[in-house]
């Protein structure tokens, strides 16, 4: 028999697992990414495994790269999945690193895929820069090493090291490697500098997409700075923020839901998923949206 259990007075009798399994579904991933960026998947498989965990609507939203787009595309149409055309175009604001999805974005539209050319090739420069660091620190080999775990050579990146230290045994797993040397701070972080917040915004807009805030809960930065990059993304033409998203804690999520009112901009939704077992994510198993928000795809 089912276990029973308890909410204040009332008994229940249901298998909590699956309960569990189904509260954590959305039909709506927006925000993933293959192996044309830092994910381990290839498009296809990525469509696919997003169509067995029960995802109805999907965004391949890979870093600076929309290439991956055209063999998810085949891959949706075989297993009736809806595919989003989007990215994710890393930028620099006031300092940090700060990441813009863009959502509906016509992939080949020639400015934006001029500005991911010019975000990308910075990347081999700071990746020759993350191995001195490291090799300064001991550990050698880490450019080969990194590149190894990329498939698309332009693409390499963070995570890449990460898996790297991990599979040597520097650090038992990702999450570590990044907190250890790898975010602002440590020892294996070089800064760099990548478009500007009007320009990713501008991109995605020429291109027919919706910007969309990534992860605000993840930035390093004080109330009053984020405060101001909500103002400064809105006044660019910013349309929507990732609410609920892989690296928001439940606490989060109000938090950012009412910032998305206060600014007038639609809630995004998406895992941030990159690999089968990787930092606790998986593909379409997230919360669903606080009532007041207004979902992004209601704009579509
Ligand atoms: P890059 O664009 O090369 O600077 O790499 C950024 C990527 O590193 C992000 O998209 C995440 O996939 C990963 N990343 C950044 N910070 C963390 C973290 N604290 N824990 C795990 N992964 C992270
Ligand atoms: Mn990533
Ligand atoms: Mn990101
Ligand atoms: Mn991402």
């Amino acid at each position: 028999m089912a276990p029973a259990f308890m909410v204040g007075s009332r008994a229940f009798c249901y298998d909590l697992p699956l309960i569990l399994k189904r509260v954590y579904m959305s039909p709506y991933d927006l925000h993933c990414h293959s192996k044309v960026s830092d994910g381990t998947l290839s498009p296809r498989e990525l469509v696919l495994r997003a169509h067995e965990q029960g995802v109805k609507v999907l965004a391949l939203t890979d870093h600076d790269d929309m290439r991956g787009l055209a063999e998810a595309r085949v891959a949706a149409q075989e297993c009736g999945i809806e595919l989003i055309s989007g990215v994710e175009v890393s930028v620099t604001w006031g300092g940090n690193t700060v990441h813009i999805v863009g959502l509906q974005v016509d992939p080949a539209h020639e400015q934006i895929v001029a500005g991911l050319q010019r975000n990308r090739a910075g990347r081999a420069e700071r990746a020759q820069k993350i191995a001195e660091a490291l090799a300064k620190l001991g550990i050698a080999g880490a450019l080969e090493g990194a590149y190894a775990f990329a498939e698309n050579k332009e693409l390499i990146g963070r995570s890449h090291f990460a898996r790297f230290l991990v599979d040597k045994g520097h650090v038992r797993n990702i999450k570590a490697v990044f907190k250890k040397y790898l975010v602002k701070g440590k020892p294996g972080y070089v800064h760099h500098e990548w478009a500007s917040l009007p320009e990713a915004v501008e991109w995605i807009r020429q291109a027919g997409g919706m910007a969309v805030l990534a992860h605000p809960g993840r930035y390093l930065m004080g109330k009053d700075k984020r405060h101001l990059l909500f103002e400064e993304f809105k006044a660019a033409g910013g349309a929507a923020v990732e609410v609920v998203c892989g690296s928001h804690t439940p606490d989060q999520i109000p938090v950012y839901a009412d910032l998305a009112q206060e600014f007038g901009l639609y809630a995004s939704v998406g895992s941030d998923f990159h690999a089968p077992g990787e930092n606790n994510r998986e593909l379409g198993k997230l919360p669903p949206l606080p009532e007041r928000c207004r979902p992004v795809w209601s704009a579509w």
